[in-house]
């Protein structure tokens, strides 16, 4: 039997709105040990709506609906659900006085139309929204069987299934089995390094089961079990994370949400360190990032994106002889743009990046995607060549990864060798 996602809208099938929502469902559900067996994607019309979920009660004894809850005409989620499962629409007083102080709260009249969305099926659970005016619904269908309807907008719907409708659908149908699955995330090591580093354990473990996940500039190593409760799976995990991590050491940055850019963050606080870049063929993304984590104001001090050889010299104090000898993409330039970052920001560390983004400007002895980066700190300056084959945004993405995981190994290695 298991669960079916129906995503309702015609932007859906006209290809304009990628369908996010039946990919988080999908994972959500998996993740808590729910089966999906089905998927639909219907536009915005009442016949297709309900002879989809008519359909899918056929086959699903969970039908997780999103889309179609809003106030306009082209919303009839609710009503077709309301048709099928011969239940009248009734005023729901709450939902209406919760819209209403909403719009209230904002400074707002709520517009008649926005009443519609009061309009509930009779002996449904609704489901608060605290993020947007459409509250989810929980209705009961013939033979035990449940259909959730939810916002579409993903920002409403993904707490409103993890938080709300999730845990309902657990414990109404007693689901004992659990999936839980851990990301950890590699850098500097290829697919087939990593598989060369990890592949026996990849094929020997079932539960958990091991899966390698490439994006630019990352691996991530999918780690899933299935176990009866959380503390079991976590206990699993625990277990072949450690293993994973003695054989991986410093490949491995993090895990989950974690990024590469707040893994970096966490190390300049602890290290009382700050840092200012220097930035060419990456246009600022490397100072953009590293600002994306909240707080970076305790570290990164200040960015130049230094894009002609005009900028270098002026702004960095680039000797001209230097670019004109070795070119402004080259290792003694990328040094020269940190040195010069660094005393120009009086930093712990300065990052010079400097490179051919592509698709244009690349020459036999220096192709498209070669990118120098270079790292000054006390000590001295240490530099890197590296060579990206993606287009344009693919290597700026790339080289600002390269950055930030040299960052990464820098201050690692001056954190081990002091405990050392
Ligand atoms: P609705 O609840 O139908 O009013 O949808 C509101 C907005 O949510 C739409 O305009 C889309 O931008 C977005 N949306 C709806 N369905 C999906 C979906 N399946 N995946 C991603 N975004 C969606
Ligand atoms: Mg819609």
């Amino acid at each position: 039997m298991g669960a079916e996602i129906l995503t309702i809208g015609t932007e859906l099938l006209l290809g304009q709105t990628i369908d996010t929502n039946a990919a988080y469902v999908a994972e959500q559900l998996a993740a808590a040990g729910i089966d999906v067996y089905w998927k639909t994607t219907v536009g915005d019309n009442e016949g297709r709506i309900g002879e989809a979920l008519r359909q899918a009660l056929s086959r699903s004894e969970i039908v997780i609906a999103t889309g179609g809850l809003g106030p306009t005409e082209d919303d009839l989620t609710c009503r077709v659900i309301a048709a099928v499962l011969a239940r009248p629409l009734v005023l729901d007083r709450t939902v209406l006085e919760s819209i209403r102080r909403r719009f209230a709260d904002r400074g707002l009249v709520m517009s008649k139309n926005n009443e519609r969305q009061a309009l509930i099926p009779e002996g449904a659970t609704v489901l608060p929204n605290p993020r947007g005016t459409a509250p989810g619904l929980l209705i009961p269908a013939r033979d035990g069987r449940m259909v959730v309807a939810m916002p579409g907008v993903p920002s409403e719907m993904q707490p409103m299934l993890t938080e709300q409708v999730i845990p309902r659908l657990r414990k109404r149908f007693e689901i004992g089995a659990r999936i839980g699955s851990r990301i950890l995330k590699t850098c500097g090591i290829t697919e087939s390094q990593l598989d060369e580093a990890i592949g026996d354990l990849a094929r020997s473990s079932l539960n958990p089961t091991i899966a390698l996940l490439a994006h630019p500039g990352e691996i991530h190593i999918r780690l899933t079990v299935k176990t009866k409760s959380h503390e079991e799976a976590e206990r699993h995990l625990d277990g072949l994370e450690a293993r994973l991590r003695e054989r991986l050491g410093a490949l491995l940055y993090g895990r989950d949400g974690e990024r590469l850019e707040e893994v970096v963050g966490r190390l300049l606080l602890d290290a009382g360190q700050t840092v200012a870049v220097a930035e060419s063929c990456t246009g600022g993304l490397v100072c953009h990032r590293l600002t994306n984590p909240s707080g970076s104001s305790a570290y990164v001090v200040r960015g130049e994106m230094v894009y002609s050889n005009r900028a270098k010299e002026d702004r960095l104090g680039v000797p001209h002889e230097l670019i004109a000898r070795h070119g402004a993409v080259s290792r003694a330039v990328a040094e020269a743009m940190a040195s010069g970052m660094r005393e120009a920001a009086g930093t712990d560390l300065a990052l010079g990046i400097t490179g051919i983004a592509g698709p244009g400007g690349g020459s036999a002895e220096k192709p498209v995607g070669l990118t120098y980066i270079a790292i000054a700190s006390a000590e001295g300056v240490i530099s890197r060549e590296w060579r990206f084959l993606g287009d344009r945004e693919i290597n700026k993405l790339l080289a600002s990864q390269a950055a930030l995981d040299m960052v990464r190994r820098h201050l690692m290695s001056r954190r081990d060798a002091t405990l050392a």
